[in-house]
């Protein structure tokens, strides 16, 4: 038997797509919708629609911004020579926050995952490896998370680098195990970057 409008079980099936949406918040937030004005559920469609179409990757370091080259790797203030390596634009965000990293980023998008059937290729790897090939850089911070998937990766990427001498670290593992870089306060952070350790 249908409880709702085929309109509303459409939205909540859309809405239930969504990472962390369960069946439960899916129906909430579908009847908060219902009784939202009309002119704001227009802004909310034209905020999704606008991001999705115009937010791109940045030519240099694939973080996700509105230009061909992002403020970050357009500053000339920033240290070219130091790159960070980040699974998410999330992370760029977190360490952005601290306003104490002065390096540029790269954003991997993603993290090897044997289990998962990512790869080495699924990320933004070769990028970053062109980027080591072509800009004069000094070291490559690698502050994947601890998790399975981070640790392998930042394995991964320095076995990869090593042999080009360009200097290699991974931030402190005093970011709790398999915790998003995203939720971790900024004192746990700058302590994890600056206690970082050569690879
Ligand atoms: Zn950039």
């Amino acid at each position: 038997m249908e409880y709702y409008s085929s309109h509303i079980n459409k939205l909540i099936e859309q809405l239930s797509r969504l990472p962390g949406i369960g069946a439960k918040s899916a129906q909430r937030l579908a009847f908060h919708i219902m009784g939202m004005p009309k002119d704001q559920v227009s802004d909310l469609i034209g905020a999704i629609g606008n991001a999705r179409e115009k937010v791109r990757y940045c030519k240099n370091c694939f973080t996700l911004t509105d230009e061909e080259i992002c403020p970050i790797c357009r500053s000339d203030k920033r240290d070219k020579s130091t790159i960070m390596v980040v699974e998410n634009t999330r992370d760029l965000a977190a360490y952005e926050k601290t306003g104490r990293y002065e390096g540029v980023y790269h954003v991997l998008h993603g993290a090897i995952s044997p289990m998962l059937g990512i790869g080495p290729d699924d990320i933004k790897l070769k990028e970053l490896m062109q980027r080591l090939q072509t800009q004069d850089v000094k070291e490559v911070i690698i502050a994947t998370n601890s998790s399975l998937e981070g640790e392998t990766t930042a394995m991964y990427i320095s076995k990869l680098i090593k042999p080009s001498g360009i200097k290699v670290s991974r931030i402190a593992s005093g970011v709790p195990v398999g915790g998003d870089l995203e939720y971790i306060d900024e004192v746990t952070l700058l302590r994890a970057l600056d206690g970082r350790t050569e690879l």
